[in-house]
């Protein structure tokens, strides 16, 4: 068996290759293999802090059940994060792989199964004016399934919330009633799987899938809209599941009398239960929701922090949570507090927020180069004199100002062996800015002329 450096070096490829290169280089790579347990199949891994470990464990378990079991060789496998203080393991994860496909010349159908989000919780959700009715309609409905408001329609804009009650009341289901077969599907996967099925000439199976089960929650059902044949299954499934009680969820951005391509039919069925709506959500609530997003990770912020972050025009949820990612994740980076300070040059001029297309890491370079008087050559070596360094952290500050490249991109263009000196420069050079005018004029200048070349 390779060397288990190497088996974890061919995952953060393999997850490069599939997800982009900004989940390894945010996420993956902060965090460490430490062992491998050949006889019980369990991975051990450890992450730099609470933070990261949860913000891995949440969004990207599947990678390593996915990817890591097939590298190790085995069916199954656990991953357990070692507690960075402790030296304690945490948590114990047991997941089953899927099974090895089977060489058959017949195609399968392929559709990933996406499962419920354990942490898109009625717990996790904050309630106010804006979400209150979808809330407790959502609320009741795990409470008598099938039996109150069927179909329950949620609409509302993009990041306001529908996709995580909708996984709350697959999660209380779940929990409260065990026998209860829960199934969620996103409606351009349902679309995608319907034309899997017939070109596969499987749609007895699709259709058998969809109608056994006891609760169904489709997200984002406005994808079905112009699909004539995908609607007319769902029309079907619809009706069998409603005619025997069986509760049906949507979720959408419209209104389901203002949804177009849709035939009439359908339609007037999509509301025959109740159809509520999430608005925006005001300032107040936009508060509540990060210092509970931020409680949640274990960092909390304080009063000051949020207001500033939830005043920033941010239209969505989704944003506001962006936000404070960002925040989080430059904090962490740079080994600094969560201050108000932090905050505001994090969002204020976000280092990655104005790539800007006729930039590279060359033409940068050789600006940066050229106004310090320095060749490319000297850029990247070992030189440290107090103007040379300065220069070299002016590149690496600009160059993820002004390009979508990685820190470890930046790095390894300017020939530097661990991409945490590059998270080092930006933060000093973005901190500097503020008490030293020169510099200030300097990355102005710098900047500009890059741009309108
Ligand atoms: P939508 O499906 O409406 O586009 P999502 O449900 O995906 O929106 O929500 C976007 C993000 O915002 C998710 O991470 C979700 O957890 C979060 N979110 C939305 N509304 C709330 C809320 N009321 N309380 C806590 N988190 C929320
Ligand atoms: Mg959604």
């Amino acid at each position: 068996m390779a060397a288990i450096n190497q088996i974890w070096q061919n995952f953060l490829d393999i997850v490069k290759q599939e997800e982009g290169s900004r989940v390894v280089e945010t996420w993956l790579k902060a965090v460490s293999i430490e062992r491998w347990d050949s006889c019980n199949c369990i991975v051990y891994l450890k992450a730099p802090n609470h933070f990261v470990r949860e913000w891995v464990r949440n969004n990207y378990l599947h990678l390593f059940y996915e990817h890591l079991g097939r590298l190790f060789a085995v069916d199954s496998l656990e991953v357990t994060f070692i507690d960075h203080e402790e030296q304690v393991s945490c948590t114990v994860v047991p997941a089953r792989l899927a099974p090895q496909e089977e060489s058959s010349s017949v195609p399968q159908v392929k559709a990933k199964k996406i499962s419920i989000n354990k942490t898109y919780l009625f717990d996790t959700f904050v309630v106010g004016p804006s979400n209150s009715l979808s809330y407790a309609a959502a609320y009741a409905v795990t409470k008598k399934p099938g039996l109150v408001y069927n179909p329950l329609f949620v609409y509302g804009g993009s990041g306001l919330g529908k996709t995580h009650l909708l996984h709350a009341i697959g999660n209380a289901i779940k929990e409260e009633y065990k026998k209860l077969s829960v199934l969620y599907q996103p409606a351009d996967r349902f679309v995608n799987e319907f034309i899997h099925a017939i070109r596969f000439d499987k749609i007895d199976l699709f259709k058998e899938k969809y109608r056994t089960v006891d609760v169904l929650l489709i997200d984002d059902i406005q994808f079905i809209a112009h699909k004539d044949q995908t609607q007319e299954a769902f029309f079907h499934i619809f009706n069998t599941l409603y005619e025997s009680s069986k509760q049906i969820v949507l979720s959408s951005d419209v209104y389901p009398t203002e949804m177009k391509g849709i035939p009439e039919r359908l339609r007037s069925r999509l509301g025959w239960g109740l159809v509520t709506d999430i608005q925006k959500p005001t300032i107040e609530e936009k508060v509540a929701i990060l210092k509970r997003k931020a409680e949640l990770s274990h960092e909390p912020i304080s009063d000051e922090v949020a207001h500033f972050i939830a005043a920033q025009s941010v239209a969505s949820i989704r944003e506001l949570e962006g936000a404070l990612i960002r925040v989080f994740a430059f904090a962490s980076l740079t080994n600094q507090p969560v201050s108000l300070d932090l905050v505001k040059k994090v969002l204020n001029h976000s280092p990655v927020s104005i790539a800007c297309r006729s930039c590279t890491l060359e033409s940068i370079a050789e600006a940066v180069g050229k106004y310090y008087s320095f060749t490319l050559t000297e850029l990247r070596s070992k030189l440290r004199s107090k103007e040379i360094a300065l220069a070299r952290q002016i590149a690496m500050y600009l160059m993820k100002r002004l390009t979508d490249k990685s820190l470890q991109d930046i790095g390894q263009f300017l020939k530097r062996k661990d991409h945490t000196t590059v998270a080092h420069a930006i933060g000093k050079i973005q901190k500097v800015q503020d008490t030293n005018e020169s510099i200030k004029s300097v990355l102005e200048k710098l900047e500009n002329s890059l741009q309108s070349t």
